[in-house]
């Protein structure tokens, strides 16, 4: 078989883990298995290098970002690489870009356009296992180096495993699979055996962090077999993330999931005509801002109000973009002291009293909600953020998630 591999950040967060990680990947090779792994930078490294550009600038040129970013799984490549050559292991690390990994030009949210997988099948003719820096790629015209968003290393391990037609697309992480919520936040969380791509890209895209929502999104778009599973004890059987047909027994709600990471932007009096909502969310878009929920009041005397979401990390963007409407507008303001709290499932389209259950779990806790929006498979609920803890326990507990 050919087995894609990642490990994340805490897996490759010190020497003696890179080795633990060459250890199982030996494992796997002895099975008879052709492997390419893909590492993340070791953990907290991303987020001191940030730090570290923010020392001299709050916006600093995207393209820099990606450079000074990219480095870091550079790092934990070769250094992987040198720990297996050192078993007598035959390794060879590859960049993004020698990977064949071409993407657009949005730097620091790159979109991979496509993978050029020449260079690694010869690898693996040759007999080596391949240890690719995760998290980047190249831009097409400009040969820059470009990075995938936070949490990328995930979408380069899928996407690989896509391109090249791997047989399974195992992520290593520090818990061993998907859990019905963050098991650091309820310890009563339950690890599901399976669950559906449609479920997990709802949880991923809500904040559970365990995979990024655009591998998973991948993922189902080119038929992945992705494994959610730990570096710690990689002999337990993980989380295996399939299509709903795939799963026999389906839940009303699956998960909880929370998102710390988000500002609600406010926009008071605003002048209510045709277009103004078009020209507020064409402007945000054109800067690459993923805005999420939105709301809009009814107008009064010619204005109106506008709520929306957007992540924290596109907050000074988005700033720049809003002084273009002052002018129309009598107030504007944020608040980071929010947070999203979602519950999904797919059984939630054939059920009825599913988001009643929410509000009064919420409300028994005293917990006023702010924003509420909804789709087929997902409720979702803006509150202060001194609640996030309470209210994933409260909704846990509501839809019996311990049982
Ligand atoms: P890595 O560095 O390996 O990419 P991450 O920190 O990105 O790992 O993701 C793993 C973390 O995701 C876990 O430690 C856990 O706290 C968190 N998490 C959030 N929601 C869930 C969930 N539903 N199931 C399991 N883990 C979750
Ligand atoms: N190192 C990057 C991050 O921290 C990418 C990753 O770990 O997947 O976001
Ligand atoms: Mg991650």
């Amino acid at each position: 078989m050919l087995k894609v591999l990642k490990f994340g950040g805490t897996s490759v967060g010190t020497l003696d883990r890179i080795q633990n990680v060459a250890n199982i990947i030996k494992k796997i090779r002895d099975e008879g298995h052709d492997v390419i792994a893909v590492v993340s930078a070791m953990s907290g490294e991303t987020n001191k290098l940030i730090e570290y550009a923010e020392y001299y600038s709050k916006t600093p040129k995207l393209d820099e970002i990606d450079m000074l970013l990219s480095s870091g799984e550079r790092v934990t490549s070769a250094l992987l690489s040198i720990a297996l050559n050192e078993m007598g292991l035959k390794a060879t690390s590859m960049s993004g870009r020698e990977a064949g990994i071409v993407t657009d030009n949005a730097h620091t949210k790159a979109r991979i356009e496509h993978i050029d997988t020449t260079g690694m099948k010869k690898a693996i003719k040759e007999g080596n296992i391949i240890i690719v820096a995760g998290f980047q790629g190249v831009v097409q015209d400009s040969l820059r180096v470009s990075t995938l968003g936070r949490g990328g290393s995930d979408l380069t391990a899928v996407a690989i495993a896509g391109a090249i037609e791997a047989d399974v697309c195992e992520i290593y992480t520090d818990v061993d699979g998907i859990y019905t919520t963050d098991p650091r936040i309820e310890p009563k969380a339950k690890k599901l055996e399976k669950i559906s791509y449609d479920e997990m890209l709802e949880l991923a895209s809500l904040g559970a962090k365990v995979l990024q929502n655009r591998s998973v999104e991948m993922a189902k778009k080119l038929n992945v077999n992705l494994v959610s599973r730990s570096s710690f004890t990689p002999e337990v059987e993980g989380t295996l993330i399939t299509k709903e047909e795939n799963i026999m027994e389906k839940p009303v709600v699956s998960g909880i999931a929370l998102d710390k990471n988000q500002v609600r932007v406010g926009m008071y009096g605003v002048t209510d005509r045709p277009g103004i909502a078009s020209a507020i969310f064409t402007a945000l878009a054109d800067a690459n801002i993923n805005v999420d929920m939105i709301v809009q009041t009814v107008g009064v005397d010619g204005k109106t109000d506008l709520d929306f979401t957007i992540p924290k990390t596109d907050w000074e963007i988005c700033k720049g973009v809003m002084e273009k409407f002052r002018p129309e507008t009598e107030n504007i303001d944020y608040n980071e002291k929010i947070c999203k709290v979602s519950i999904v499932g797919v059984g939630m389209k054939s059920h009825t009293g599913v988001a009643s259950k929410a509000f009064t779990a919420l409300a028994n806790e005293n917990i006023n909600i702010r924003i509420i929006s909804t789709s087929e498979i997902k409720i979702s609920m803006i509150i202060d953020e001194k609640y996030a803890e309470l209210a994933v326990r409260a909704l846990h507990e509501a839809y019996d998630l311990d049982k």
